[in-house]
Protein backbone atom coordinates (compact mmCIF):
# COMPACT_ATOMS: atom_id res chain seq x y z
CA UNK A 1 0.00 0.00 0.00
CA UNK A 2 0.96 3.43 -1.07
CA UNK A 3 1.39 6.39 1.86
CA UNK A 4 -1.38 7.70 -0.47
CA UNK A 5 -3.42 5.00 0.19
CA UNK A 6 -2.69 4.78 3.38
CA UNK A 7 -3.26 8.70 3.87
CA UNK A 8 -6.23 8.06 1.98
CA UNK A 9 -7.76 5.68 4.26
CA UNK A 10 -6.95 7.82 7.75
CA UNK A 11 -8.63 10.32 6.27
CA UNK A 12 -11.36 8.40 5.71
CA UNK A 13 -11.39 6.46 8.67
CA UNK A 14 -10.94 10.38 10.76
CA UNK A 15 -14.37 10.95 8.28
CA UNK A 16 -16.65 8.25 9.30
CA UNK A 17 -15.99 8.78 13.25
CA UNK A 18 -16.53 12.07 13.18
CA UNK A 19 -19.74 11.09 10.85
CA UNK A 20 -20.51 8.43 13.91
CA UNK A 21 -19.96 10.50 16.84
CA UNK A 22 -22.38 13.88 15.08
CA UNK A 23 -24.86 11.01 14.25
CA UNK A 24 -24.60 9.40 17.47
CA UNK A 25 -25.04 13.01 19.56
CA UNK A 26 -27.96 13.93 17.00
CA UNK A 27 -29.62 10.76 17.70
CA UNK A 28 -29.77 11.16 21.90
CA UNK A 29 -30.54 14.76 21.77
CA UNK A 30 -33.86 15.70 21.33
CA UNK A 31 -34.45 19.10 19.76
CA UNK A 32 -34.35 22.19 22.45
CA UNK A 33 -38.39 22.88 21.00
CA UNK A 34 -39.23 19.93 21.84
CA UNK A 35 -37.43 19.64 24.98
CA UNK A 36 -39.41 22.61 25.72
CA UNK A 37 -42.89 20.89 24.66
CA UNK A 38 -42.33 17.78 26.53
CA UNK A 39 -41.19 20.37 30.10
CA UNK A 40 -44.18 22.23 29.43
CA UNK A 41 -46.77 19.12 28.79
CA UNK A 42 -45.42 17.54 32.36
CA UNK A 43 -45.06 20.55 34.37
CA UNK A 44 -48.84 21.25 33.65
CA UNK A 45 -49.86 17.45 33.85
CA UNK A 46 -47.97 17.46 37.28
CA UNK A 47 -49.94 20.54 38.29
CA UNK A 48 -53.04 19.79 36.87
CA UNK A 49 -52.62 16.16 39.02
CA UNK A 50 -51.89 18.06 42.48
CA UNK A 51 -54.85 20.60 41.86
CA UNK A 52 -57.10 17.43 41.27
CA UNK A 53 -55.52 15.34 44.30
CA UNK A 54 -55.81 18.13 46.69
CA UNK A 55 -59.30 18.46 45.63
CA UNK A 56 -60.56 15.34 46.49
CA UNK A 57 -59.00 15.07 49.43
CA UNK A 58 -60.85 18.41 50.44
CA UNK A 59 -63.74 17.03 49.46
CA UNK A 60 -63.85 13.75 51.44
CA UNK A 61 -62.87 15.53 54.46
CA UNK A 62 -65.50 18.19 53.90
CA UNK A 63 -67.85 15.76 53.64
CA UNK A 64 -67.10 13.78 57.16
CA UNK A 65 -66.72 17.09 58.60
CA UNK A 66 -70.58 18.22 57.75
CA UNK A 67 -71.82 14.63 58.74
CA UNK A 68 -70.01 15.46 62.25
CA UNK A 69 -71.38 18.94 62.05
CA UNK A 70 -74.98 17.58 61.44
CA UNK A 71 -74.10 15.02 64.22
CA UNK A 72 -73.68 17.97 66.84
CA UNK A 73 -76.15 20.29 66.02
CA UNK A 74 -78.55 17.87 66.47
CA UNK A 75 -76.66 16.83 70.15
CA UNK A 76 -77.02 20.81 70.64
CA UNK A 77 -80.68 20.46 69.95
CA UNK A 78 -80.74 17.46 72.30
CA UNK A 79 -79.17 19.57 75.10
CA UNK A 80 -81.46 22.81 74.56
CA UNK A 81 -84.30 20.68 74.77
CA UNK A 82 -83.01 19.17 78.10
CA UNK A 83 -81.47 22.58 79.47
CA UNK A 84 -85.19 23.74 79.65
CA UNK A 85 -86.42 20.57 81.66
CA UNK A 86 -83.65 20.95 84.10
CA UNK A 87 -85.05 21.12 87.77
CA UNK A 88 -82.04 21.85 90.18
CA UNK A 89 -79.12 24.10 89.52
CA UNK A 90 -76.82 21.08 89.70
CA UNK A 91 -78.75 19.59 86.34
CA UNK A 92 -78.53 23.39 85.04
CA UNK A 93 -75.02 23.68 85.13
CA UNK A 94 -74.40 20.03 84.24
CA UNK A 95 -76.45 20.55 80.95
CA UNK A 96 -74.58 23.94 80.44
CA UNK A 97 -71.16 22.24 80.85
CA UNK A 98 -72.29 19.78 78.11
CA UNK A 99 -73.48 22.54 75.72
CA UNK A 100 -70.82 24.13 75.86
CA UNK A 101 -68.81 21.27 75.01
CA UNK A 102 -71.01 20.72 71.99
CA UNK A 103 -70.84 24.30 70.52
CA UNK A 104 -66.86 24.32 71.33
CA UNK A 105 -66.41 21.22 68.78
CA UNK A 106 -69.14 22.67 66.66
CA UNK A 107 -67.42 25.77 66.06
CA UNK A 108 -63.94 24.47 65.45
CA UNK A 109 -65.58 22.35 62.79
CA UNK A 110 -67.45 25.24 61.64
CA UNK A 111 -64.47 27.26 60.80
CA UNK A 112 -62.28 24.24 59.26
CA UNK A 113 -65.75 24.10 57.14
CA UNK A 114 -65.23 27.98 56.11
CA UNK A 115 -61.40 27.05 55.11
CA UNK A 116 -62.24 24.53 53.06
CA UNK A 117 -64.57 26.23 50.95
CA UNK A 118 -61.75 28.86 50.24
CA UNK A 119 -59.05 26.45 49.89
CA UNK A 120 -61.32 24.52 46.93
CA UNK A 121 -62.15 27.93 45.37
CA UNK A 122 -58.60 28.04 44.97
CA UNK A 123 -57.80 24.71 43.53
CA UNK A 124 -61.25 24.36 41.37
CA UNK A 125 -59.44 27.96 40.18
CA UNK A 126 -56.09 26.34 39.18
CA UNK A 127 -57.68 23.51 37.76
CA UNK A 128 -59.50 25.92 35.53
CA UNK A 129 -57.15 28.02 34.54
CA UNK A 130 -54.41 24.93 33.93
CA UNK A 131 -56.97 23.30 31.60
CA UNK A 132 -56.17 20.29 29.60
CA UNK A 133 -53.73 20.91 26.84
CA UNK A 134 -55.77 21.53 23.81
CA UNK A 135 -56.54 20.20 20.55
CA UNK A 136 -54.00 22.87 18.74
CA UNK A 137 -50.80 22.35 21.56
CA UNK A 138 -51.44 18.55 21.74
CA UNK A 139 -51.31 18.09 17.78
CA UNK A 140 -48.06 20.31 17.93
CA UNK A 141 -46.72 18.17 20.48
CA UNK A 142 -47.73 15.24 18.97
CA UNK A 143 -45.89 16.53 15.14
CA UNK A 144 -42.30 17.38 17.09
CA UNK A 145 -42.33 13.92 18.74
CA UNK A 146 -43.25 11.98 15.20
CA UNK A 147 -40.97 14.06 13.63
CA UNK A 148 -37.77 13.22 15.81
CA UNK A 149 -39.05 9.94 15.69
CA UNK A 150 -38.46 10.06 11.91
CA UNK A 151 -35.22 11.80 12.54
CA UNK A 152 -34.16 9.54 15.31
CA UNK A 153 -34.80 6.62 12.45
CA UNK A 154 -32.90 8.22 9.66
CA UNK A 155 -29.57 8.44 12.21
CA UNK A 156 -29.91 5.09 12.88
CA UNK A 157 -30.02 3.66 9.44
CA UNK A 158 -27.49 6.28 8.98
CA UNK A 159 -25.03 5.29 11.53
CA UNK A 160 -25.48 1.63 10.30
CA UNK A 161 -24.23 2.54 6.93
CA UNK A 162 -21.40 4.71 8.62
CA UNK A 163 -20.07 0.90 10.54
CA UNK A 164 -20.08 -0.82 7.43
CA UNK A 165 -18.17 1.68 5.60
CA UNK A 166 -15.70 1.90 8.57
CA UNK A 167 -15.64 -2.15 8.50
CA UNK A 168 -14.48 -1.72 4.57
CA UNK A 169 -11.88 0.72 5.16
CA UNK A 170 -10.68 -1.14 8.05
CA UNK A 171 -10.75 -4.44 5.66
CA UNK A 172 -8.70 -2.50 3.64
CA UNK A 173 -6.09 -0.80 5.09
CA UNK A 174 -4.97 -3.97 7.08
CA UNK A 175 -4.25 -4.78 10.31
CA UNK A 176 -0.90 -3.14 10.76
CA UNK A 177 -1.80 0.09 9.09
CA UNK A 178 -4.97 -0.36 11.28
CA UNK A 179 -2.99 -0.50 14.43
CA UNK A 180 -0.69 2.89 13.82
CA UNK A 181 -4.25 4.54 13.64
CA UNK A 182 -5.05 2.78 16.43
CA UNK A 183 -2.31 4.15 18.62
CA UNK A 184 -2.66 7.39 16.92
CA UNK A 185 -6.26 7.68 17.32
CA UNK A 186 -5.85 6.48 21.27
CA UNK A 187 -3.72 9.44 21.76
CA UNK A 188 -5.24 12.50 19.80
CA UNK A 189 -8.85 11.84 19.67
CA UNK A 190 -11.29 12.90 18.51
CA UNK A 191 -9.16 14.27 15.69
CA UNK A 192 -6.17 12.27 15.09
CA UNK A 193 -5.77 13.37 11.52
CA UNK A 194 -6.63 17.04 10.30
CA UNK A 195 -6.06 18.85 7.36
CA UNK A 196 -3.18 21.76 7.38
CA UNK A 197 -4.89 25.53 6.85
CA UNK A 198 -1.99 26.90 4.43
CA UNK A 199 0.63 26.52 6.13
CA UNK A 200 -0.37 25.83 9.65
CA UNK A 201 -2.22 22.78 11.56
CA UNK A 202 -5.76 23.48 11.73
CA UNK A 203 -5.83 21.57 15.11
CA UNK A 204 -3.46 23.32 16.77
CA UNK A 205 -2.81 26.31 14.90
CA UNK A 206 1.16 25.99 15.31
CA UNK A 207 2.83 27.06 12.51
CA UNK A 208 4.88 24.88 10.02
CA UNK A 209 7.97 24.35 8.64
CA UNK A 210 8.15 25.21 4.82
CA UNK A 211 10.00 21.69 3.92
CA UNK A 212 7.11 19.82 6.06
CA UNK A 213 4.51 21.75 4.62
CA UNK A 214 6.51 20.37 0.89
CA UNK A 215 6.33 16.72 2.53
CA UNK A 216 2.65 16.94 3.37
CA UNK A 217 1.70 18.42 -0.23
CA UNK A 218 3.77 15.66 -1.17
CA UNK A 219 2.46 12.46 0.27
CA UNK A 220 5.44 10.19 0.07
CA UNK A 221 5.12 9.39 3.28
CA UNK A 222 3.21 10.33 6.90
CA UNK A 223 3.91 13.52 7.61
CA UNK A 224 2.62 14.79 11.65
CA UNK A 225 2.22 18.04 13.28
CA UNK A 226 5.69 19.59 15.28
CA UNK A 227 3.60 20.85 17.99
CA UNK A 228 0.30 18.24 18.44
CA UNK A 229 2.17 14.91 16.62
CA UNK A 230 -1.23 14.84 14.64
CA UNK A 231 -1.36 13.35 11.23
CA UNK A 232 -1.67 15.82 8.54
CA UNK A 233 -2.69 16.18 4.98
CA UNK A 234 -3.40 18.49 2.34
CA UNK A 235 -7.21 19.55 1.98
CA UNK A 236 -6.84 20.20 -1.29
CA UNK A 237 -5.72 16.48 -2.21
CA UNK A 238 -8.25 14.96 -0.49
CA UNK A 239 -11.26 16.83 -0.52
CA UNK A 240 -13.97 16.28 2.18
CA UNK A 241 -16.69 14.91 -0.63
CA UNK A 242 -14.12 12.53 -2.03
ZN1 LIG B 1 -0.78 20.62 15.31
Amino acid sequence: MTAREQMAGYIALQRLLDRRSMLKRERDTPPEALAALRTQFSERHDKLHAARTQREALQTEQATLQREADALREEREHFRKQKSHVTNMKQLSAVVSELDHVETQLKTKEDRLLEIMQQLETAEGSIASLGEESPEEKGLREQAEASWNARRTACEAELTNVERELRSVQRQLGESAMNRFKKLWASRKPNAVVPTEGTACSACHGDLRPSLVQLVRAVEELQFCDHCRRLLYDPEQFPASA
